[in-house]
């Protein structure tokens, strides 16, 4: 029926190399039915759940030959990272299939002679909506809990991401049931016209924070859950006793891995005035060393940036922080050659309002600022409107974990940075989200409590 198709440009070359459809928002209505209707059979039998979840994933494994090639393609990243991100992505599955269906029936006592018990209920069908960066593992992050907690599931990729999707969509097709999990794929209003759509019960999304409240304030329309992992700006925070030649090859690799365009990336970095030209030294080497290429060339451990605007914003925080009188200590511009390729950057001398250190830069760009006391530091880390992650380093591990129950943020590391396990809540503070993902908490984020309430006699 969709007659429409999008272009999907090869980020390495800057050429387009496939297409997808691009599906009208009028087409919504009927998907959100089947989708219904999918639900009915669904949510009855939480048995007949655990399976397919594992089918399914047993069938993202399969399809990994096809998945991490054409994910590559798409995102940039390097196909190693493409393939871990498939292997993650089953995991995921599996993981939630084994928690489904979600707690048990539960006494509610306070010493009345009522009987009153807390079951857990699915929603209904669950509007997903996912950016470019993580295409496939995010995807899974949103679905696997809301199939699992037995609702059904209709997601949009990115238009800069939509292929690996619709191949995961077909690998799943495998193992679900019709129309328990759709992906739909064009350009906006489409997503708009997601958030907003009368028949979901719950709306998540996770990208940049404006978007995210637009699709608050679409949800609003139908008072849908709402769940939100928005942007970040991650500070790093070095302290004095911190062995710089020790932990400057996890530091990079926590700002520069897929080129900086991770939400919980280290994105600014605050050291101690008498180590600040060891540590720009020691990341400037990295930075300067790394091999940068395409995500199919087995060489590469940094591919290009996924889009063009993306390459733009990065381009344009980047001048202006040298415009305001930064020094890059490593790259500072684009590459001289096809494709999305911006040389990974280490900026020092930035001012401490220069927008590549007050917003969230989401590229291979790291500003490394200089402090005097701690304090000073942690006010700085803390003084933005984001509130995703943070870390903070040091030999004492108890003395930085000390300092680390400081960071106004929804996950906080001691000698590392974003490392991040199936099992654990996650959740931003302040501008950077809106409930909680991950471990049982993200299958509790997709049921409504039901109690049942009835007096012990007659
Ligand atoms: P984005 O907000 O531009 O787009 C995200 C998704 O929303 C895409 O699918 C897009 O097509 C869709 N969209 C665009 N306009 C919409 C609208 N009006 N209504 C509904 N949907 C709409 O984000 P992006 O540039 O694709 O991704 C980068 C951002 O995502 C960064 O800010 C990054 O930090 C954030 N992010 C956050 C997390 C997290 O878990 N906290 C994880 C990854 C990325």
């Amino acid at each position: 029926m969709t007659k429409r198709h999008f272009a999907v440009v090869d980020p390495a070359t800057g050429e387009p190399f496939a297409e997808a459809p691009d599906q009208h928002p009028d087409e919504l209505d009927a998907i959100v039915e089947r989708s219904r209707r999918a639900w009915l059979g669904w949510r009855a039998d939480p048995g007949a759940r655990t399976a397919a979840l594992l089918a399914a994933a047993a069938a993202v494994e399969a399809a990994e030959a096809e998945l991490a090639p054409l994910l590559t393609r798409e995102q940039g990243k390097p196909l190693a990272e493409s393939r871990a991100e498939v292997a993650r992505t089953a995991a995921r599955l599996r993981y939630f299939a084994e928690l489904a269906p979600g707690p048990a029936p539960q006494p509610v006592e306070d010493g009345r002679p009522v009987r009153s018990e807390l079951r857990w209920r699915p929603l209904g069908p669950v509007a997903a909506i996912v950016p470019w960066n993580f295409p496939l593992q995010l995807a899974s992050s949103k679905l696997a809990p809301a199939l699992a907690a037995g609702n059904t599931v209709v997601l949009k990729p990115s238009p800069f991401t939509p292929l690996a999707t619709l191949r995961l969509a077909s690998a799943l097709a495998e193992a679900l049931p019709p129309d328990v999990f759709t992906v739909v794929t064009g350009r906006e209003p489409l997503g708009a016209r997601m958030a907003a759509h009368p028949g979901f019960r719950h709306v998540t999304f996770t990208g940049s924070i404006p978007t995210g409240r637009a699709v608050a304030a679409g949800a609003a329309a139908s008072l849908a859950r709402v769940t939100l992992e928005l942007g970040g700006n991650d500070a790093a925070v070095l302290l004095d006793d911190v062995e710089v030649p020790a932990v400057a090859e996890r530091l990079f690799w926590a700002a520069f891995r897929n080129c900086g365009q991770v939400c919980m990336a280290v994105k600014r970095v605050y050291v101690p005035d008498r180590l600040h030209g060891e540590v720009v030294d020691a990341l400037a080497g990295l930075a300067k060393a790394v091999e940068v290429g395409p995500g199919l060339d087995p060489a590469s451990r940094l591919g290009p940036v996924n889009n063009a605007p993306q390459l733009a914003r990065v381009e344009e925080v980047t001048a202006r922080a040298l415009a305001d009188g930064a020094r890059a200590a490593a790259g500072g511009h684009r590459l001289d050659r096809p494709g999305y390729f911006f040389a990974p950057t280490v900026l020092t001398e930035v001012p401490p309002d220069s927008p590549v250190v007050a917003r969230e830069q989401f590229g291979p760009v790291l500003p490394v600022l200089p402090y005097r006391d701690l304090e000073q530091a942690l006010a700085a880390a803390n003084g933005t409107g984001y509130g995703l992650g943070g870390s903070v380093w040091g030999s004492d591990p108890d003395r930085a974990q000390a300092v680390a129950e400081r960071l106004e943020c929804g996950t906080a590391w001691v000698n590392h940075h974003a490392e991040l396990s199936l099992a654990q809540p996650f959740a931003g503070v302040k501008e950077s989200g809106l409930g909680v993902a991950g471990g049982p908490w993200g299958l509790l984020g997709n049921l409504q409590p039901f109690v049942l309430h009835r007096p012990e006699r007659p």
